[in-house]
Order: C-alpha cells, then sequence, then structure tokens
C-alpha cells in the first residue's frame, strides 16, 4: 500500500476504497487520470491509464527515487514494480516476471520500454564494457521488433502481433548478461514496412549483416509487389498481368523468373496413385495464394530476425560455479481479454491465452499469499475465487476440446464448411455449461467466456465463420520449394520445409490453434517458475486525447482485467502487512509509549501498543516479522492521524 499523497489526488491503492464496487473503482481511476496521477496500485499491481501526452516523471530523479526503495514508500510507478521484481531477483536469487496487459494502444509496449530503462539504468555501477553492450543491444532489439511487429497505423488495431515475452538473465551481482525473445503472432496481417534509419542502425548494432539486411530489403521489396500483383483470366486460362511484376520477385528473391509464375498459377498435387500432377489455379485460388505467400513471407521473416536477435543476446559461456546463479526477469508484453462486436479467431485465440494467465495469476497470488502467511505463522483463511480452469479445459482438453473439434474439421477430407464444423462443436460440447451456440440466420457464434466474478464481465461471442480458414495452414507448397530454390542463402535458411518434394509432403503441419496453444502452454510454464509482477493498462479513449476519459471504455476494460477481483483478492486477506520496524517508524508518533523511541522488549510490542491505543487490535495478525491488517480503514485511521501531527 503506497503512502497517502493527500486525498484530492484520489487513493493511489485501490484496496483502500471504502467498497469494492464499480463505482467507486471508476471514480478513484478517473480522479487520479484527470490530476495527472497516471498510475494506481492494487497492492502489488501497478494500473496504468494512457496518459497520451509526455510526462514528467520517468527522469534520473524519479529512478533514483525509486531504486531499492520499498513499494510503499513512493507513489505508484512502473518504477516501483521494476524495482520490486529486481530486488525480488538480487536479493533473494528469484527468478520474476511482469506481465503487462491492456488491450491494444493501452501503453504495454512504452510500460515494457520503461521497465526495461529503468532496469538498464540500476544496473552494471561500475560501467562494465561487455555489460553495457549487452544492455544496449537488449534496448535496441526492442526498438527493431516494434518495427517489424507494428503497424504505425492509426488505431493499433491493424498490428500484426499479439504478444512479446522477453527474458533478461542476469549474473550474480544483478547485472544483465544477456537475453531471450518469445514472440506471439496472429492475425498474419502484412504491412508494407519501410525502414526508418533507427531500425536501420539497430541492425546493425545487433549485428546483422550487409547481407542480412539486403535480405530483408528484398523480402519486404517482394511483399509490397505481391500486394499489388494482379491476375486475369483469358479463354480458360489464368495469367499474370503485367510480367515486369514476376521479373522483379525473380530478381528480389534471385529465383527464375518461370518458377516464379508456375508457383503463382499452379499447384502441385499428388494423387491417389502416387502420380504427381499439375494443377492450374482459379483466379480466386491464385489471389489466395499469392495472398498466403506474402503473409508467408512477412511470418517468416519476422521469426527469422527474432531468431537472429536470441542468438545475439544469449547468454554465452555462463559457468554456475564460476559466476554465480543465472537469474531471470521476464517482461511479458500481451493483449488483454478482447471482446469486440464482431470477434473471430484471433480474439478466440487471445482470450483462451488470458484465460490462461488469468488462471496462473490466480493461483500464484494465493500461492503467494498462502506461503507468507506460513512464513509468518498466521493462519491460513480460504479465499473463495472463481477457477476457470472448466473455460480452459473447454478450449483445450484433448479429444473435445473446441482447438480439438476444430483441428479435426480441418483435417477432415472433402468439403467441411464452419457451419459444419459448428455443428460438431454443439454436438460435443453442447452439455457445456460455458458454452452455447445459436444460429440467427446465416451467421453462427460459439462462446466461451472471461472468467465471471459476480458481477463479472459479460461472455464472449465469437462468429464461427473464417475460422477453419484461419487455422489451416493456407501456404501451397510451391511457394516453399520456390524460396527453398532461391540462390540466396538467407531465404534459404528462412524456408527449411521447401526442402521436402510433393510426395514427401505426408506430414500435416501443426494448425494455427494448435501451435498457438502449444506456444501458450509453454509461455505459462516459463511464467508459473517465476514471482510474477504486473502492469494492467487501460486506454482513456480512442482519440488518443490526454483529456478525454470515456467512461463506458475505461470500465470495460476493467472489467475485462479482472481489476475489481484483483482488489478483493487483495483484500480477502489481509489488505496490509509490513515488518514490524517499519511501521513502528512510520507511525510512532501516533502513540505516547513509542514516540520519540518505545522501552519495549521488541518492535512487535511496541507495533501492539500502537495496534491497541487505535483500537483496531481485532483487524490484525502478528506474524513472526511482520503486522498483517485485515481491512485498509485501521490503516486509514493511522494514517490520517499521521498527516495531522506532521
Ligand atoms: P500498446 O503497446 O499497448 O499497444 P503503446 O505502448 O504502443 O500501446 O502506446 C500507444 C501510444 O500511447 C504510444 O505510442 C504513446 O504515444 C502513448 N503512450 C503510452 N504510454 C505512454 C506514457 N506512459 N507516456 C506518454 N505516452 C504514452
Ligand atoms: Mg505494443
Amino acid at each position: 500500500m503506497a503512502e497517502l499523497e493527500g486525498l484530492e489526488f484520489g487513493k493511489s491503492d485501490f484496496v483502500l476504497l471504502d467498497e469494492v464496487n464499480m463505482e467507486q473503482f471508476m471514480e478513484n481511476l478517473k480522479l487520479r487520470f484527470e490530476k495527472a496521477r497516471i498510475y494506481t496500485f492494487i497492492g502489488e499491481v501497478v494500473v496504468s491509464v494512457n496518459p497520451y501526452k509526455q510526462m514528467d516523471i520517468y527522469g534520473k530523479e524519479a529512478i533514483d527515487a525509486y531504486r531499492g526503495r520499498e513499494l510503499y514508500e513512493n507513489p505508484p510507478h512502473l518504477y516501483a514494480v521494476a524495482d520490486a521484481a529486481y530486488k525480488a531477483m538480487k536479493r533473494r536469487a528469484k527468478d520474476t516476471c511482469i506481465v503487462i496487459s491492456g488491450e491494444s494502444g493501452a501503453g504495454k509496449t512504452e510500460a515494457s520500454k520503461y521497465i526495461m530503462q529503468y532496469i538498464a539504468a540500476i544496473t552494471n555501477p561500475s560501467q562494465r564494457a561487455e555489460v553495457e553492450s549487452v544492455k544496449n543491444v537488449l534496448l535496441k532489439s526492442n526498438c527493431v521488433l516494434e518495427a517489424f511487429g507494428n503497424a504505425k497505423t492509426n488505431r493499433n488495431d491493424n498490428s500484426s502481433r499479439f504478444g512479446k515475452y522477453m527474458d533478461i538473465n542476469f549474473n550474480f551481482n544483478g547485472d544483465p548478461t544477456g537475453g531471450h525473445i518469445n514472440n506471439y503472432l496472429l492475425e498474419k496481417s502484412v504491412i508494407y514496412l519501410s525502414l526508418s534509419l533507427a531500425v536501420l542502425s539497430a541492425l546493425q548494432v545487433i549485428g546483422f549483416s550487409e547481407e542480412e539486411i539486403d535480405s530483408i530489403y528484398r523480402i519486404l521489396g517482394t511483399i509490397l509487389i505481391l500486394g499489388n500483383l494482379q491476375f486475369e483470366t483469358d479463354s480458360e486460362s489464368v495469367q499474370v498481368v503485367g510480367l515486369e511484376a514476376v521479373s522483379h520477385i525473380a530478381g528480389l528473391t534471385t529465383t527464375k523468373p518461370d518458377n516464379v509464375t508456375k508457383s503463382l498459377l499452379f499447384r502441385t498435387v499428388a494423387t491417389g496413385g502416387g502420380e504427381v500432377i499439375e494443377k492450374g489455379h482459379t483466379e480466386k485460388e491464385a489471389c489466395f495464394g499469392r495472398d498466403a505467400f506474402a503473409k508467408a513471407l512477412y511470418e517468416r521473416l519476422f521469426c527469422w530476425i527474432v531468431a537472429r536477435i536470441n542468438a545475439v543476446i544469449e547468454v554465452k559461456d555462463y559457468n554456475p560455479v564460476l559466476h554465480g546463479k543465472n537469474t531471470v526477469i521476464g517482461v511479458l508484453d500481451i493483449y488483454g481479454f478482447e471482446i469486440f462486436e464482431n470477434n473471430s479467431f484471433e480474439q478466440f485465440c487471445i482470450n483462451y491465452c488470458n484465460e490462461k494467465l488469468q488462471q496462473l495469476f490466480i493461483e500464484l497470488i494465493l500461492r503467494q499469499e498462502q506461503d507468507e502467511y506460513q512464513r509468518e505463522g498466521i493462519t491460513w483463511q480460504h479465499i473463495d475465487y472463481f477457477n476457470n480452469q472448466i473455460i480452459v479445459d473447454l478450449v483445450e482438453q484433448p479429444h473435445k476440446g473446441i482447438i480439438s473439434v476444430l483441428d479435426e474439421a480441418c483435417l477432415t477430407v472433402g468439403k467441411v464448411t464452419d457451419t459444419i464444423c459448428l455443428e460438431s462443436m454443439d454436438a460435443k460440447l453442447g452439455q457445456h455449461p460455458h458454452y452455447t451456440s445459436r444460429k440467427v440466420g446465416q451467421t453462427s457464434n460459439a462462446g466461451m467466456g472471461p472468467p465471471t466474478w459476480e458481477p463479472g464481465p459479460p461472455t464472449g461471442e465469437y462468429s464461427v465463420e473464417g475460422f477453419l480458414d484461419k487455422n489451416k495452414d493456407p501456404l501451397f507448397q510451391d511457394f516453399k520449394r520456390l524460396m527453398y530454390n532461391s540462390s540466396n542463402p538467407v531465404l534459404k535458411e528462412m524456408w527449411p520445409d521447401g526442402q521436402l518434394s510433393i510426395t514427401e509432403v505426408t506430414k500435416r503441419p501443426l494448425t494455427a490453434a494448435t501451435l498457438f496453444k502449444n506456444s501458450i502452454v509453454a509461455l505459462v510454464d516459463k511464467l508459473g517458475c517465476k514471482e510474477p509482477y504486473y502492469v494492467r493498462c487501460i486506454k482513456p479513449n480512442e482519440m488518443k486525447s490526454p483529456v478525454l476519459f470515456d467512461d463506458a471504455r475505461c470500465q470495460h476494460q476493467v472489467a475485462y482485467l479482472g481489476l475489481l477481483e484483483n482488489v478483493r483478492v487483495r483484500r480477502a486477506g489481509f489488505a496490509y502487512r509490513q515488518p514490524y520496524a517499519r511501521f513502528l517508524q512510520r507511525y510512532k508518533m501516533t502513540c505516547e509509549y513509542t514516540w520519540p523511541n518505545h522501552l519495549m522488549e521488541t518492535d512487535r510490542e511496541a507495533v501492539e501498543a500502537i495496534v491497541t491505543q487505535h483500537g483496531f487490535q481485532d483487524d490484525v495478525a502478528y506474524g513472526h516479522t511482520k503486522l498483517f491488517v485485515r481491512t485498509p480503514r485501521s490503516l486509514f485511521t493511522l494514517e490520517q492521524e499521521r498527516a495531522a501531527l506532521i
């Protein structure tokens, strides 16, 4: 719980609300936003509202103020969380992670940058060159990934990326030694991207060779040409409009023009009898193939860049005997629950991921609480919460979950439509308490909802249209072979699966949903063994305005980020805890027996004297080293008295 700044700025910790309800929560959030207090705690969680203007709160002075301090000693800030994660990592040799979530445009990436900058600023005080270079590369790789992973559209919703996870490794000194990046891509919408000078120089700093940078330009050029490439149908056969485009692509990808044309217009198929034939595309198929090709080029380029960066930043020659334990801080920048008017496969995946994260969150928070109570010798109290395992199962259970039904439909030979797929979901999942489906006219919907905790957010509704196509690997093998046969070694490296001939391609590639599920399961495993810290980001309005607080939009986000639940969990046990010495230091002036110094045997007895004098002895528990206070009101009284005295 943070110090009270004065009530004109609202409550700096939502735990201090008189009552936990949406009205009070929103009132406080809005007041703080209007007073340019963009950060508010929920215990150790930071809630952030995008200010859409430059704030003078990230400078060196701020860094110094937060460095090495306890969470509640300063006003809420990203730096408080970054420092807490760093301290836990350094003092207790714990792996920690900072989970930053919120919708697109809510300020996640900015937050992750400030956190990285903070960590960079407080580490390596002796300015050792090799550590400085690691830090520099880590910061630069962020810039490259942002450039490639985010479309600079007016509203962020065209952006193709949905999550990024970066591990930063530290040696026993607490200095960064390297890192690793995982990217979570969805909606492989192609961005026509031009590389800025900053990105170019970042690529060079990271260590991309001239040849590699040249290849990146060539691939981006190819994508651009594909975006303008048209087909026409004359006397039954499909042609590419304008041959320059083809030779241009062949030049950029160092392939033969004839092969480019062939890949665009035909696909190789193996017949039942093992014969290999070339089947001409219809114009529609050719367009579909072209778009899939452009997207795949972009996706593979992106994955290749990440892999290249990882190779550079990976910790090398780490000897635990010589260097001590290698610890990690993970920073996850990921979309929160998304429910729009129309929700499709992408929202389904994002929300499934959030169900998993929510589950981890509850589990870890409860475990953390439980551990602390045990350490302190305090009786554990059961906290009632909604266990969303049932929803996670609905999505991911083998053989009967939504993903499994979807995959089955994708593997079925013959014409399977989205509607047929939905029918098979209905058959398998119709009885599930969190699944409903309805058919209104031509559109069909399947439902899955974020966790409910009364009153709880509404359920999500997804249109099944397009699910099957988005789940399949849409790329014709011919393109893979074309790229693999390029004489550009960089391109070849990106398309190892192009090596297979059509008769060898027997194993079906994993579906998009299954790949996604696997990556999320791996992510949750990674996070699960770390001590988590959270930043919850809120976008105040759709206009990028620094003065507009759109109540409805904000309330929606508060609901979907589960912030009220968060406050409730936090208050369900003991809202506040502090080591005896710190508590004394802060409140000793409010009690005649402790001011200016107490004469008792232990700090604990002195704290008991303060608590008893203020009459809230029934509201506390005494741990081995800390005082635990159940309701914030008790503390509030103390704070007010303290404020009156100073
Ligand atoms: P997200 O990653 O959640 O999609 P961003 O972090 O890219 O969102 O933020 C979107 C925009 O909002 C930024 O480009 C910036 O203009 C503004 N913004 C976000 N956070 C801050 C901040 N702390 N201070 C000032 N502007 C911010
Ligand atoms: Mg972002």
